[in-house]
């Protein structure tokens, strides 16, 4: 098992693969040829990916072979319509998808509703983030927008974490806000995972009149890229092989606990039972005692995969990290 690479580094090693997430709005007027651009430039390439295109835009997340990550960046930037995506990178060990998937999808986001990311909230660097964190004057609204299993090992000190797995969810949470908070007075900072959630759910903020609306730049892989860990506690949640992200190599804090021992613990696995398949957090004792299993009733059942088998990697097929679809972005 490869250690998994802060976002945030000093250490001097050259890793082979660079590790890029991206979104951008563009009007696209044929999506599916780009689709087809996407797939004849990835093709005999070192890369793997989960990239979304759609009429308003592209929303991916790729690892490559550096020089395969550089010419696809630079493929992108010489094209007038994403000339200025911008490209937040950072070294691995090795690929972290399980393959190359490129695909139109209606909602760049998998959110259940349109909104117009145009009305969205101002966007915030991690420098003024930081700063914004540290003023304690301002009863400011912090709030996570990700799901569960997503800021149960990781979040902003002092963050709220309402309701979001559902777009209609956090309709409901908006509502409910402006009648506890002046929506004309109380600032609202808000972050995800790259930033591409906070396009449109702070679109839904403003609908419901709260004027001052902010949300962290390129998300928190970009905070962690330039600030490191601070008032950041645990690890990022990410959609990929590596499940869990230190921000930085100081002040690995673990804030969640194992699901069966409730010891401090931060690693995510797949139930074994193949027909529950939940995503729990295990650590090294109960794994073997439960057999990779989230409770008793499932090591007994049907299909069950040997435990031999289990890697630090999650299992590829059937992946459902709850009941409903994450959002990735
Ligand atoms: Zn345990
Ligand atoms: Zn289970």
């Amino acid at each position: 098992m490869v250690a998994t690479q802060p976002l945030n580094t000093t250490m001097k090693t050259e890793k082979p693969y660079l590790v890029l997430a991206y979104y951008h709005f563009v009007d696209l007027e044929n999506p599916h040829e780009e689709v087809a651009l996407h797939k004849a430039f990835f093709a005999n390439r070192d890369v793997t990916c989960r990239t979304y295109i759609s009429e308003q835009g592209i929303n991916g997340q790729m690892s490559a072979a550096k020089s395969d990550a550089i010419a696809y960046m630079e493929w992108m930037h010489a094209r007038p319509l994403f000339k200025s995506v911008v490209f937040k990178r950072h070294e691995s060990d090795e690929n972290v998808f399980p393959r190359i998937t490129v695909k139109y999808r209606k909602q760049l986001a998998a959110l259940d509703a349109i909104v117009d990311p145009k009305n969205c909230g101002e966007h915030v660097s991690p420098e003024e983030w930081k700063e914004m964190l540290q003023k304690t004057d301002d009863q400011h609204v912090l709030l996570d927008i990700r799901n569960e299993y997503e800021w149960k090992i990781g979040r902003f000190e002092g963050a709220e974490l309402p309701p979001c797995d559902t777009f209609r969810e956090f309709r409901t949470y908006a509502e409910e806000l402006k009648e506890k908070v002046d929506p004309e007075k109380t600032p609202v900072m808000m972050y995800c995972t790259g930033g591409i959630r906070c396009e449109l759910f702070s679109a839904v903020l403003k609908e419901n009149g709260f004027e001052k609306v902010y949300q962290l730049d390129g998300g928190i892989i970009n905070y962690g890229l330039q600030k490191g860990n601070d008032h950041w506690l645990g690890k990022l949640f990410v959609f990929d092989d590596r499940l869990a992200v230190p921000l930085a190599e100081s002040n690995q804090t673990v804030i969640s606990s194992c699901h069966h021992c409730h010891k401090p613990n931060d690693t995510y696995y797949n139930c074994a039972n193949m027909d529950c398949n939940t995503l729990f957090l295990c650590c090294p004792d109960c794994l073997p005692k439960y057999a990779g299993c989230c409770k008793e009733g499932c090591k007994d059942a049907e299909r069950v995969r040997p435990y031999h088998q289990l890697t630090h990697k999650p299992f590829r097929k059937k992946h459902n990290y709850s009941i409903k679809d994450p959002k990735k972005d």
